[in-house]
């Protein structure tokens, strides 16, 4: 079984597979402005298992693409929102974040929590804006800075996973230069991580070794999980997941 297989197979189970909380999503729903608009359309792009296209659809009047190149996450989105009672809403879509397979000028807004890094902020936010309506809604949670002054240990380990880690001035400057008006930024809390991320990841540890036999590549990813866990605990005044919310200035192109 190769990385990505078993990285999917430690986090098909979960609610989410990033930091996040309903409660972050619905107050990014809340800067957008969108709550008062009927019949939207919405891109939710890495969607994983849908915690934040389950707030979306439940809040708001509209029709909701959720998009994951993982079709074990989208099934289990399907199974959630047949739950939910909101399936009528959501459309699940197996395709990249980098060559997505619709027309300029769909979405009303384009939502993506914790995803946008896989292809890189700057490169998402410039490719994904021919995808939205003038004047629509970009709304993306992402690695940031909290301070200008992270420690060297801290530096090293994220700049070597994400080379685009910043403060979110530099995020800011990021969507100006790209066509795009910031219209809100919040940080998300730390029990996003902590107890919605990474004590639900950790519960699931013991299974996933036993499941794999204790392997050598299964071994490395729960390292490299609780390496994670660790540095963020101790420096989690200095980073966390930005979540940023900008207008679509320009016309689609
Ligand atoms: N938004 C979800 C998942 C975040 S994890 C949440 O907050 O819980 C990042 C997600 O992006 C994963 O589900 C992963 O499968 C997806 N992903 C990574 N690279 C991708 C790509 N190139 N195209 C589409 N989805 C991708």
């Amino acid at each position: 079984m190769d990385d990505l297989q078993l990285l999917v197979d430690l986090h098909r189970e979960a609610d989410r597979q990033g930091p996040g909380g309903d409660t972050e999503t619905a107050l990014a729903i809340e800067l957008s402005c969108l709550r008062d608009r009927h019949g939207l359309k919405i891109a939710d792009i890495g969607c994983g298992t849908g915690a934040s296209t389950l707030v979306l659809a439940r809040e708001l009047d509209a029709q909701i693409v959720a998009i994951d190149f993982v079709p074990e996450f989208l099934a289990a989105l399907d199974r959630r929102a047949q739950q939910a009672g909101v399936a009528g809403r959501i459309t699940t879509v197996s395709a990249s974040m980098t060559s997505l397979p619709f027309p300029a000028g769909a979405f009303d807004a384009i939502w993506s929590e914790g995803a946008i890094y896989n292809m890189g902020f700057e490169q998402g936010v410039q490719a994904w804006r021919r995808y939205l309506k003038p004047g629509g809604i970009l709304a993306v949670s992402e690695l940031t800075w909290l301070t200008d002054h992270p420690p060297a240990e801290l530096e090293v380990h994220w700049r070597s996973q994400y080379a685009e880690v910043a403060t979110a001035s530099a995020k800011m400057a990021v969507l100006e230069r790209n066509g795009y008006a910031p219209l809100g930024y919040f940080v998300l809390p730390e029990q996003c991580w902590l107890e919605a991320y990474y004590r639900p990841m950790q519960a699931r540890f013991a299974a996933f070794l036993a499941a794999h036999g204790s392997s050598d590549a299964a071994r490395a990813i729960v390292a490299a999980e609780e390496r994670e866990m660790d540095l963020y605990e101790r420096h989690r005044s200095h980073v966390g997941y930005g979540y940023y919310i900008a207008r679509n200035s320009r016309a689609a192109t």
